[in-house]
């Protein structure tokens, strides 16, 4: 059979098409889609995963960057009553649109490497509709989001996605199951947003502060890099010692520095 169309991948939308059947399959099978579940794709490319995923019977919307490729994504999949094309930035995309009930919608994608971590921020923008969330990324970027306290790892994308999420590094895909292969390893990770929060900050924006500053400099003490925020004294009221550095402190150590700072910013002026 001729093919209608041929698609060049293209390095700026960071198209690394998966060919590999056996690593499709186990992509599909670690999702396990059943029929009537909600299913979001993003960047479908040319459908190496889509054709899977509405076979399982679920409804389907697929968010595409490329103008390129939506005629080829029509081709396939438009006949297919479960399947809804949106030509768009993911990064832009109303989520809410899609009136998902709460924690309906199963996210999928083999993302490009450039936005992944921007997109993820962004989904969690709306953690309360998604169910779960499977992706295709970096190795490397698999290995800090699972990480644990202690390691090199750990650190921003860690606590911040943990925060939101159970994160499990499924396994890991090599660059030949990819066309271009990427000069990079991939993984597949599972995020599954909390039904409630393990250690909710009393203000999100201020724990993402002491996070960003305290790992601008990942070698320095706690004290020390969290001076212009908190004293010595406040951080060992949190029950945090100060001679650390920040990779030594699990979320919750986070949360409790975060909720000193906003106990600060909001008691009442001293007369
Ligand atoms: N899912 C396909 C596969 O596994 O073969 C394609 C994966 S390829 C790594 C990434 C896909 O995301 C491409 O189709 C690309 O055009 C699309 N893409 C890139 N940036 C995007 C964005 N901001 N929003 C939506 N899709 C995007």
């Amino acid at each position: 059979m001729t093919e209608h169309y041929q698609h060049r991948a293209r390095k700026r939308f960071g198209q690394n098409f998966l060919h590999d059947a056996g690593v499709i399959h186990r992509i599909l099978r670690a999702i396990h889609a059943k029929p009537g579940e909600r299913l979001l794709e993003i960047g479908p490319g040319q459908g190496a995963l889509t054709e899977g995923l509405l076979s399982s019977g679920g409804t389907l919307d697929v968010v595409e960057l490329d103008l390129d490729l939506i005629p080829i994504l029509k081709g396939k999949f438009d006949s297919n009553a479960n399947f809804t094309l949106h030509q768009g930035d993911a990064l832009k995309f109303d989520f809410t649109s899609l009136n998902p009930a709460p924690n309906s919608l199963r996210v999928v994608g083999n993302l490009p490497y450039n936005i992944s971590t921007p997109l993820i921020f962004h989904l969690l923008e709306n953690a309360s509709l998604i169910r779960d969330m499977h992706f295709m990324l970096q190795k490397e970027v698999v290995e800090r989001l699972a990480a644990t306290p202690g390691g090199g790892d750990w650190g921003r994308l860690s606590i911040m996605v943990q925060y939101h999420c159970a994160v499990e590094h499924l396994f890991n895909v090599g660059s030949g199951a990819f066309n271009p292969a990427p000069k990079v390893d991939s993984a597949i990770v599972r995020l599954v947003p909390h039904a409630t929060l393990p250690h909710p900050a009393k203000d999100h924006r201020l724990l993402e502060r002491v996070v960003r500053e305290a790992f601008n400099q990942r070698r320095k003490t706690l004290r020390n890099t969290l001076k212009a925020l908190l004293s010595g004294e406040q951080i060992e009221a949190a029950g945090v010692d100060g001679s650390l550095r920040p990779e030594q402190l699990d979320l919750a150590a986070f949360v409790r520095l975060a909720d000193k700072l906003h106990e600060q910013t909001t008691a009442a002026p001293a007369h």
